[in-house]
């Protein structure tokens, strides 16, 4: 990523919006086959009579938590920005900038519409006067598809002109942490803020924001339809619900597969085709670089929310990338706390420096464990945002199950 020219990038996808480049748009569901297939019935009837308690107790019943990393209640932010006098927002993450996940543009590039109605579900839960839907740059084809839909909608009625706005991300990691994004939004440097106040008071503009990412709001209209049961009646090993699992790596058929939450690696691996040939499996990254590496012995873990914490790790986006024989778990924690040296938006020393320092560290032929763990616990106690907070999961989980690497 070091190697992006943002300008170039900006410039191709200004001049794909204006129909000068052909983007390669994938076959999607428009807003004609949505709406043949009962699509926007849910939102139209809860306009007109609608209760927002009920439809919050529908989506708590169903299980359903943030699916941008932290996992947090669906339905119970509402009441907390709705406990703030409006006017109030809507803020759409879209940013999905960790490493190895691809599931928002999975959804957003087959079914744009089942979340902007469950966007448009969100935001009239909360009365929210505005969405801001903060999209990545480096999705040009969900550019296209959200503009086009966006107007669509528009001009069936079924939004007011200028309701939803689409705004672009610029390629940085730290804009997918919520309170960066809406220092983003504000035209500013992505910077995280401390809490308290927190974002469903002081959001957007210092008005109350309820944020919420592109796949939790999906599942909102997938429950609002189809009722709590879609998600809270699938269970495998002790957890209830589904989960998007980004896989990559040394499997056969990358991709986004939707498997119970209690899966383990090895229902993963099962379903992105096995191991490619000549690989034998060896490690896995379960949620993203700041989930750090587990080694195949442990894979029997579901990889679900709060299932890997005893293990020093945690699931987030559900980011799987799976490492064989061929792989160095060594080099991959090296790789990403590079990315996160990178990455860090500078404002806090433990995180700034910690990360540069660890970097140094771990290019020594030998690690010196005790001066990296002094570092991590460092950085883990002192950083603002989870960005410092979880860089050192890499580190101490590599020092853990791979000290013959380092
Ligand atoms: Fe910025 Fe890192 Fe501090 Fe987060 S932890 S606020 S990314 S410097």
């Amino acid at each position: 990523h070091n190697q992006i020219d943002h300008a170039t990038v900006a410039r191709v996808t200004d001049a794909i919006a204006a129909g000068d480049i052909h983007a390669e748009i994938p076959d999607y569901q428009g807003l004609e086959a949505y709406r043949s297939g009962g699509g926007y019935e849910v939102l139209t009837r809860l306009r007109q009579d609608g209760d927002w308690e009920d439809v919050q107790a529908q989506v708590l019943g169903s299980g359903l938590r943030g699916l941008g990393g932290a996992g947090f209640p669906s339905g119970r932010k509402w009441g907390f920005v709705r406990a703030h006098p409006g006017p109030r927002y809507l803020a759409v993450n879209g940013d999905e900038g960790e490493p190895g996940t691809f599931k928002d543009r999975h959804y957003l590039e087959r079914e744009p519409h089942v979340f902007l109605e469950g966007a448009l579900i969100a935001a009239w839960a909360v009365e929210a006067v505005h969405i801001f839907v903060y999209m990545r740059d480096e999705y040009p084809a969900v550019r296209v598809i959200l503009s086009r839909e966006i107007k669509a909608l528009e001009d069936a009625g079924l939004v007011d002109k200028g309701f939803i706005e689409l705004r672009r991300g610029a390629g940085a990691y730290i804009c997918g942490e919520e309170s960066a994004m809406i220092e983003s939004i504000e035209g500013k440097r992505g910077e995280p803020r401390h809490r308290p106040p927190f974002v469903a008071e002081v959001g957007v503009f210092g008005r109350p924001t309820l944020v919420h990412n592109v796949e939790t709001l999906y599942w909102v209209a997938q429950v609002m339809k189809d009722g709590s049961e879609l998600l809270n009646s699938v269970e495998k090993n002790g957890r209830k619900g589904l989960r998007s699992y980004s896989v990559s790596g040394r499997v056969n058929s990358p991709g986004v597969y939707l498997l119970p939450a209690g899966s383990t690696i090895v229902d993963v691996i099962d379903a992105a085709g096995g191991m490619e040939d000549g690989h034998t499996f060896k490690a896995y990254q379960p949620g993203g670089p700041s989930s750090g590496l587990l080694p195949a012995t442990m894979d029997d873990i579901p990889l679900d929310f709060d299932t890997l914490q005893p293990h020093g790790s945690f699931i987030g986006s559900a980011a799987v990338v799976v490492l064989s024989d061929h792989d160095s778990a060594r080099d991959a924690a090296l790789n990403m706390l590079k990315f996160f040296e990178d990455e860090s938006c500078g404002q806090c020393t433990p995180c700034r420096v910690g990360c540069e320092k660890a970097v140094k560290l771990m290019q020594a032929e030998r690690w010196d464990q005790g001066l990296l763990e002094e570092l991590c616990e460092a950085m883990a106690d002192a950083s603002i945002c989870g960005l410092g907070q979880a860089a050192p999961n890499p580190i101490r989980l590599t020092m853990k199950h791979f000290g013959d690497e380092v």
